[in-house]
């Protein structure tokens, strides 16, 4: 791996048994917090995706909304949230998905994506992947043109990008074990 992405996995902290035990959680706050890092992470987003004509770029609330906008801004994208019940003011479309007790619920504009939209979907971390697998359905919905998807942070050991349908382009920038 190179220096760049090396400096990048060592800024991120591992808080052992947040917010439960027995879960090591990947602190990206103190990656976001080094001005260099901030700038090599976008750099790399950018390099990623420059050349695949995103229209959209959609966060996942809430440590997506946080390269989300930056990524769009310099792809010369929009914005969309993806957020919890609630929160959105307008008509909204819902999707569901099982956690280890329960389910949860994503919901999004109903007009926050045409069929003409190419469209990147981003989040912090990829644990299972069954938040990402709800938002990637709610896009779809909406039929756009293509489905992109991107972490900064893949647990590759929880393997959950083999949840994922095939026709969906699954990437992240860094690497880690859980
Ligand atoms: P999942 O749906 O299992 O892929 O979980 C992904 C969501 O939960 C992301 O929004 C992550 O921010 C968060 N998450 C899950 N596991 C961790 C972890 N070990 N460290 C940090 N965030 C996590």
């Amino acid at each position: 791996m190179d220096d760049a992405k090396e400096k990048l996995i060592a800024s991120i902290r591992n808080v052992p048994d947040f917010p439960i035990q027995g879960i090591q959680f990947k602190d990206v706050t103190t990656l976001f917090k080094e001005a260099d890092c901030l700038r090599i992470l976008s750099d790399i987003l950018y390099e990623m995706y420059k050349d695949k004509g995103i229209t959209k770029v959609v966060g996942i609330e809430s440590r997506g909304f946080i390269m989300g906008p930056i990524l769009a801004t310099r792809l010369g994208a929009g914005f969309v949230p993806v957020r919890k019940p609630g929160k959105l003011p307008a008509a909204t479309i819902e999707e569901s998905y099982t956690k280890e007790y329960g389910t949860d619920t994503v919901q999004m504009h109903a007009d926050a994506i045409s069929p003409d939209d190419v469209v990147l979907l981003h989040d912090d971390l990829l644990a299972t992947g069954g938040t990402m697998q709800a938002a990637c359905r709610l896009v779809k919905k909406l039929s756009p043109k293509q489905i992109m998807v991107n972490f900064i942070v893949e647990l590759y050991n929880l393997n959950g990008r083999a949840m994922f349908d095939p026709a969906i382009e699954v990437e992240s920038v860094l690497r880690m074990e859980e």
